[in-house]
């Protein structure tokens, strides 16, 4: 690609055109990966963004990797950029809430108000409504899977690395664990989850896993609003 633009001058012209009228560079789309054939896992990111996520998001570019944010909205009314420059990189950003409440203890009107101000704060940041959201601690009711008005997707991989804040612990238990079709759950606010991250890139790529968005391993299917989700195992058919 390089040396065909340095050779040719037209095929350089209409690159640079087609570079500059595209929101996302060619470079951060996601790569176009068939999880019913290849294994693929989604490696998703709750709770932040926080100051921290900035280091997660240069290890994910090394490594080639693209990843899911749960972002809560109050964070990303603080750190619009962070969550911008994630969507601009090819990640998805997901909807986990305004603060991070256990909406089964809030009335309708309340659940509401959590999606509908994190949908406003990642909108403002990234120009875009979440396709996805994902309760707080996995807590949902009939009242949050109507008001979420979107697929719940929640996880299959339970790392517990908020308990355990053990980097090598951490990649032995996704390394082990995973299957094709998991989704993993993961906190950037977690300097020790941050550190573990190209571990467990390495080890899951020894494995054959491919890394995708949320909306990557479903894909082709669309999942119906108010649909529960942990995995997508079963498309996975070699
Ligand atoms: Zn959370």
């Amino acid at each position: 690609m390089h040396r065909r633009l340095v050779t040719s001058a037209v095929v350089a012209a209409v690159c640079a055109t087609t570079l500059a009228g595209t929101a996302t560079p060619a470079s951060a789309a996601p790569r176009n990966v068939d999880c019913r054939k290849v294994r693929c896992v989604a490696l998703t990111f709750d709770d932040g963004p926080v100051t921290d996520t900035r280091r997660l998001l240069r290890t994910l570019k090394e490594r080639d990797v693209r990843a899911t944010f749960y972002v809560v909205g109050k964070n990303a009314q603080r750190y619009p950029a962070t969550v911008r420059d994630a969507s601009l990189a090819g990640h998805q950003i997901g909807n986990h809430s305004w603060d991070h409440a256990d909406l089964t203890k809030l009335g309708a009107a309340k659940v509401a108000s959590q999606f509908s101000r994190a949908d406003a704060a990642i909108k403002q940041a990234t120009g875009k409504k979440p396709t996805t959201v994902r309760a707080p601690y996995g807590a949902h009711d009939a009242t949050v899977r109507a008001a979420a008005g979107r697929p719940l997707v929640h996880w299959s991989v339970d790392t517990l690395d908020w308990k355990y804040r053990d980097t090598a612990r951490l990649i032995r238990t996704v390394g082990a664990q995973t299957r094709p079709g998991d989704i993993v759950l993961l906190h950037d606010i977690h300097r020790t989850t941050v550190d573990a991250v190209p571990g467990i890139i390495t080890a899951l790529t020894a494995r054959g896993f491919h890394f995708v968005t949320v909306d990557q391993l479903f894909a082709p299917a669309r999942l119906s609003a108010g649909k529960v989700v942990h995995h997508n195992r079963a498309a996975y058919r070699p």
